[in-house]
């Protein structure tokens, strides 16, 4: 899974399947639930820590790359495998804003439907019409914006993991192309300073506090540089931890502790995983 994750972590799956549509995933499901295989969904895997057993059963990535984009009435239409940046920028070229923030996100449209990916002050929640999903019984249906209970790095598919989500309809607004893409290049410019781009890592670690940022704490508490293994809290922005060479799921793990342990002890602040961990020891 190391291959098919951001942060380069993880130990392999028993199987590996891209699907290419609808028949095929339902194929792989009746198969998985016939013979009572695991069945995991991923998407770009830049949210995840997968552990160094690797994963049980069958790991599955869609690979539909559908994108409907209608200029006219701003709204758009994307498989749940398409990337967002690609996404984003595609709508800029069109003129079509209220997608710049997802941008400089290297997910899939499904992966930041289910996290409500968010960055810059907007969020999947504001720009999102329906997701249209597939569920256990392998029926194909939808939820509205307002069936998804939306809110920070959280969505209903988190705690409905059966489900899957093969596409989700946006609402975007007309604009120019120069003022949506200089936008954007503002957004990837503060990305490029702040975040470690340049190494392995699911991004942030660790939620938001309600009223403080985390990153800030762990700062405090001198975390930055502070390493197990290869894991290291970045010194460039304390809230993500890097691979900076051949770290372990385990070595990240341990790293996660040890930070979660300190802002406890100093600020009395228990902080939350965003990175979703898989698999197993
Ligand atoms: C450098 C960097 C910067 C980042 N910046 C941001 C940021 O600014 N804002 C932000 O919100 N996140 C950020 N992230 C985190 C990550 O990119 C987002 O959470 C993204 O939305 C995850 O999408 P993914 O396709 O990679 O999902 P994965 O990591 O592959 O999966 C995440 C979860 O979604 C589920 N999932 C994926 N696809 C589907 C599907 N089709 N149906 C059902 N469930 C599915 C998986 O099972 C898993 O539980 C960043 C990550 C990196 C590495």
């Amino acid at each position: 899974m190391k291959m098919h994750t951001s942060f380069k972590i993880g130990g392999p799956a028993d199987f590996f399947v891209k699907l290419k549509n609808i028949e095929q995933l339902k194929k792989v499901k009746i198969y998985a639930s016939e013979n009572s295989i695991p069945f995991t969904i991923i998407g770009n895997g830049s949210n995840l820590l997968v552990k160094d057993n690797g994963i049980r059963g069958i790991v599955a990535k869609l690979d539909f790359d559908l994108l409907e984009i209608d200029e006219d009435t701003g709204v758009v239409k994307a498989s749940g495998d398409y990337p967002v940046s690609k996404l984003a920028r595609k709508c800029a070229g069109k003129g079509l804003s209220k997608m710049e923030f997802l941008a400089g996100i290297p997910g899939t449209v499904g992966g930041a439907v289910r996290m409500n990916a968010g960055a810059f002050g907007g969020e999947i929640k504001d720009i999102l019409v329906k997701t249209t999903y597939l569920d256990e019984n392998l029926d194909v249906k939808e939820f509205s914006n307002e069936e998804q209970d939306l809110s920070y790095r959280h969505s209903i598919f988190c705690g409905l993991p059966k489900l899957i989500i093969l596409e989700a309809e946006f609402q975007l607004e007309k604009d120019s192309e120069e003022n949506v893409n200089t936008r954007i290049d503002e957004m990837m410019k503060t990305r490029i300073e702040k975040q470690p781009i340049n190494y392995p890592s699911a991004g942030s670690t660790f939620k938001r506090l309600p009223d403080k940022a985390t990153a800030a704490l762990i700062d405090q508490c001198g975390l930055k540089g502070y390493r197990v293994g290869d894991a290291e809290v970045s010194t460039k922005h304390a809230g993500f931890i890097i691979n900076t060479g051949n770290a372990t799921a385990k070595d990240v793990l341990t790293l996660i502790e040890i930070v979660k342990t300190k802002v406890y002890e100093r600020f009395n602040e228990r902080i939350e995983l965003e990175v979703v961990i898989m698999g197993d020891e």
